[in-house]
């Protein structure tokens, strides 16, 4: 039985409730950019740091995008 849009908002309320701090791949990669300029000599922590690297540690996809990212930007860190 297909989810009714009630469904899919009660579930959303739920994702909210169960990970308040996480973030998703789309949010990843709005961020990522600017995580990474940490890694570049004169880049100062970009805020919400901590949430990229938490969701770098679970998410092998956007971890590769994030290496292939940094190497583009600091080949010989
Ligand atoms: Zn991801």
């Amino acid at each position: 039985m297909p989810l009714t849009h009630d469904d899919l908002r009660h579930l959303l309320a739920l994702l909210d409730v169960t990970a308040p701090r996480e973030i998703d791949c789309t949010e990843l990669l709005h961020r990522v950019a600017a995580y990474v300029e940490r890694h570049v000599p004169s880049g100062a922590p970009p805020p919400g740091a901590d949430d990229v690297k938490r969701h770098l540690a679970i998410c092998p996809e956007c971890l590769e995008e994030y290496e292939t990212l940094l190497d583009a930007v600091a080949p010989d860190r």
